[in-house]
């Protein structure tokens, strides 16, 4: 099926885990993909991945904390694609540190990695996005919904994306502009995958019993390309959980 066929999509963190899954799945779809990342050797596998698909799909290596990295994103879509339809903001960093282990440092990095990057990226779309509108998708997190231990500027940072992604759809809708957010649960990616074989998430397992297992990149990329979609055309300022069940029972 291409349900994205004729559409430019950016995804961000694309060089690993549900980031990487959401680009492939974007161009098996049909759609026009920059994939951006600081990872360039993660790039480079992906766009050999892509090409042995035989799928479309061109990188950019961005540390999108840098100042104006957004902006230079969107310029790079436009000279090899055109005008965007699509955003997908999955960059982001996890933490596991309390608020009394927080130093300042940190938790300006987890702000910047995971909340400043994503509004740069969705100011840009608001100011690219054509006439027809488009679509911003930000990642979340279980952590913005319900109070997990240890990750307090992690959790803050996703609570604000949350509360962005409604403030900008209310904003940008009358564009038709929709922006919503996907909240993973315990999603096993590059990221995880170390401390799930370690054991240490084991109560979050088994926390989201509904559906009693670590999610896939896959359970993931498909909510990202659905809200990309016209098939979610009338959903805006969502923050779509995929957890199993664990934040929604
Ligand atoms: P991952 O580490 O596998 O992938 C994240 C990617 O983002 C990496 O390739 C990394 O290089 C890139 N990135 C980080 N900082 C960047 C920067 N400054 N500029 C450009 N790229 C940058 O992680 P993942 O598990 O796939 O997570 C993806 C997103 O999903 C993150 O926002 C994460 O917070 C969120 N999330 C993950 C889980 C989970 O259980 N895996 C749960 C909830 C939310």
């Amino acid at each position: 099926a291409q349900q994205l066929l004729g559409k430019t999509a950016i995804v961000t963190g694309a060089a690993s885990g549900i980031g990487r899954e959401t680009a492939l799945l974007f161009s098996a779809r049909g759609a026009r993909v920059l994939a951006v990342d600081l990872a360039a050797d993660g790039l480079e596998s992906l766009a050999a991945q892509a090409a042995e698909q035989g799928v479309p799909l061109v990188t950019h290596v961005q540390d999108l904390r840098v100042e104006h990295a957004a902006q230079q994103v969107f310029d790079v879509c436009h000279s090899r694609f055109g005008v965007p339809d699509v955003l997908a903001n999955i960059a982001g960093r996890g933490g596991d540190k309390s608020a009394d282990a927080t130093t300042d440092e940190d938790f300006d990095f987890f702000v910047s990695v995971n909340l400043t990057t994503t509004f740069r990226m969705a100011r840009q779309a608001v100011l690219h996005f054509g006439e027809g509108g488009g679509s911003v998708i930000n990642t979340s997190s279980t952590f913005a919904v319900v109070g997990v231990g240890g990750s307090a500027p992690y959790s803050a940072a996703k609570g604000a994306v949350s509360s962005l992604t409604r403030q900008m759809a209310a904003d940008y809708g009358p564009r038709n502009i929709r922006v919503n957010a996907v909240a993973p649960g315990l999603i096993e990616t590059p990221a995880t995958a170390p401390k799930i074989r370690a054991g240490q998430f084991d109560d979050m397992v088994t926390k989201s019993r509904p559906l009693p297992r670590v999610g896939r990149p896959r359970d993931v990329a498909g909510v990202f390309a659905f809200l990309a979609s016209d098939d979610s055309s009338f959903i805006t300022g969502v923050t779509l959980p995929v957890c199993g069940g664990w934040s929604t029972t």
